[in-house]
């Protein structure tokens, strides 16, 4: 599977915790990241992501186009909810283009664990 992983600044601990305590599942996919969440991911855990550019320099987008290319089957996109993003639209195009190509999408942790046991099964 492709996975898509993406977190915002005050959910990257979030995320970081859930590719360790997931690695094995997580090393056994294809995994792509925004910049800063593919390289924390990366330092954190030593799993192989594949970097877009930064969220707010494009990176949701590049996501996005692989979602309408057919390469991401699953995204997991730690949103923090109580923070203004600059990059608010690129955001929810990309909500909006999970649902449209009918992606499953985890925005928080307890989401996630669901999504992760589904691939273990
Ligand atoms: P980042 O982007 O991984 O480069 O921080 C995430 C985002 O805010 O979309």
């Amino acid at each position: 599977m492709q996975i898509g992983l993406i977190a915002h600044n005050k959910k990257k601990k979030d995320m970081i915790a859930f590719c360790e305590e997931h690695s094995h599942t997580l090393s056994q996919h294809q995994l792509f990241a925004t910049g800063t969440t593919g390289l924390k991911i990366n330092e954190h855990t030593g799993l192989s992501v594949h970097r877009f550019k930064s969220g707010p320099l494009g990176g949701d987008q590049e996501m996005g186009s692989r979602i309408a290319n057919g390469q991401i089957d699953m995204l997991f996109f730690f949103r923090d909810p109580l923070t203004a993003q600059p990059h608010e639209p690129d955001v929810s195009a990309l909500f909006r283009l999970s649902d449209v190509y009918q992606i499953p999408l985890a925005t928080n942790k307890k989401t996630a664990a669901f999504l992760i046991a589904s691939l273990s099964e």
